[in-house]
């Protein structure tokens, strides 16, 4: 029988095993390491929560001298404007000059990593490259392009290595996809 899992109210079943994530890391790392070797000290910048897994797993295979950084992206209602403000907390140093690369779980709409990019730029880094583990791009709708992604898939929702359902699966080793159930 197929492995599941229960998250909450709903049914997970196995999408993508262990190895094909890994092995879909390690070519990702490779294109990287081919195009930043020789730079000065780039900066790998992963956004919390659900990319942990990833960047510790990605920066493993990393064969130059780099920097790491965690940080996180909080929404909150502004004062005077109608909108959300989005602020990025976790960069406690100048990134000017900086070669960043932003490692993402997953890019879906591109709306947070559009957010990434806007706070950043405001550092003034030599560039900012993105790098996810997933990318959606029949949903993506930002014009940024996205230079490194591991794996490409549908608009299908996904658990696991990392990502979560209301904080649950994220310790799963498999990406998992929700069932009809
Ligand atoms: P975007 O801003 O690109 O539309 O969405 C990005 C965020 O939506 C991701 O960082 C993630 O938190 C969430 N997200 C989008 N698709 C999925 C998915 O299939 N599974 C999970 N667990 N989260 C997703
Ligand atoms: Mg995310």
């Amino acid at each position: 029988m197929e492995k599941t899992v229960k998250l909450h109210d709903k049914t997970f079943r196995v999408m993508i095993p262990a190895s094909e994530i890994d092995a879909a890391v390690k070519a990702v790392a490779d294109r990287i390491n081919a195009d930043y070797a020789g730079l000065e000290t780039p900066l790998f910048v992963g956004v919390l929560n659900g990319s942990f897994m990833f960047l510790s797993d990605l920066i493993k295979k990393i064969e130059f001298n780099s920097e790491l950084s965690f940080v996180k992206l909080a929404s909150y209602e502004g004062t005077e404007s109608t909108g959300k403000v989005h602020s990025l907390i976790g960069l406690n140093k100048s990134i000017e000059g900086r070669h960043i690369i932003i490692v993402e779980d997953i890019v879906d709409t591109g709306a947070s990593i559009e957010h990434m990019i806007e706070d950043l730029r405001r550092g003034n880094p030599a560039d900012i490259e993105v790098c996810t583990l997933f990318f959606k791009p029949a949903s993506y709708s930002r014009n940024y392009p996205i230079k490194y992604s591991a794996l490409e898939i549908g608009n299908e929702f996904i658990v696991g290595y990392g990502l979560d359902y209301d904080q649950l699966g994220r310790n799963l080793k498999d990406i998992y996809v929700v069932t009809n159930e």
